[in-house]
């Protein structure tokens, strides 16, 4: 990945008080190219996750307020986002504990900046793979392929530019390819369970997925509407 914040570059809430590895993780998370929103406490990574629907939380235990592990149990009550729980050794209990509240992976401090970023990226692929029809990344049906590691969509061979918040609309629907998604399931995906009420959201982008991935009259529609209960992404197995 290229230095320097790209609007489409996977976003990362960092969930740490340390200011020591804080510093750290900025600094080679940035390196690498990732956006990041940072938290102290476990009180603010949870109202900076409900915000900004990151797509990765690296998420530290022992935090000042609560425990690391309240935080990630509250977030799996609304979202499936990876998360990656930041431990210090000797913690093997709250390790196990953390797996078992939901969370994805761990690692055990010290570690270093090749470790995570590795780890990091199999949490982001593994996450994109979720409910995918195929075992790699890209998915394709008919006219449209979406590569959900290289955040690449193209439509009848045509490369379509998506927003993060298109992108990532278009991509809880092709995690559930072929099936409704519920108005309020898509709502908490993408913009968080505070915005769980605000169909009007839903609508104006999907209409601006609508046009960005009309196929053209030849092909088939890309999406369903199902009125008053969500959206289908038609899906034809390749
Ligand atoms: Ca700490």
């Amino acid at each position: 990945m290229s230095p320097g914040p790209d609007a489409t570059a996977p976003q990362v809430l960092v969930v740490e008080d340390e200011p020591q590895v804080q510093r750290f993780l900025r600094a080679g998370l940035q390196n690498h190219g990732y956006r990041l929103l940072e938290a102290r406490t476990g009180k603010e990574a949870l109202l900076q996750a409900e915000q900004h629907v990151p797509d990765l939380v690296l998420l530290d235990l022992g935090l000042p307020d609560m425990d690391g592990l309240e935080v990630a149990r509250s977030l799996r009550r609304w979202t499936q986002l990876p998360i990656l729980v930041l431990s210090a050794r000797g913690q093997e209990r709250m390790k196990v504990e953390a797996l078992d509240a939901g969370a994805d992976d761990y690692l055990t401090k010290p570690f270093g900046m090749e470790e995570l970023l590795a780890r990091i990226r199999v949490a982001l692929r593994h996450s994109a793979r979720v409910g995918a029809h195929n075992p790699n990344a890209a998915f394709s049906s008919g006219p449209l392929t979406v590569d959900l590691d290289l955040r690449r969509v193209t439509v009848a061979d045509r490369e379509v530019k998506l927003t993060p918040i298109e992108f990532k609309l278009l991509s809880v629907l092709v995690k559930h390819a072929g099936k409704v998604v519920t108005h309020r399931q898509l709502l908490s995906e993408v913009w968080g369970p505070r915005a769980a009420d605000e169909t009007q959201y839903l609508r104006v982008y999907m209409t601006h997925l609508r046009r960005k991935l009309d196929p053209g009259p030849e092909h088939g529609r890309v999406f369903e509407t199902e009125a008053g209960v969500g959206y289908r992404l038609c899906w034809e197995p390749d």
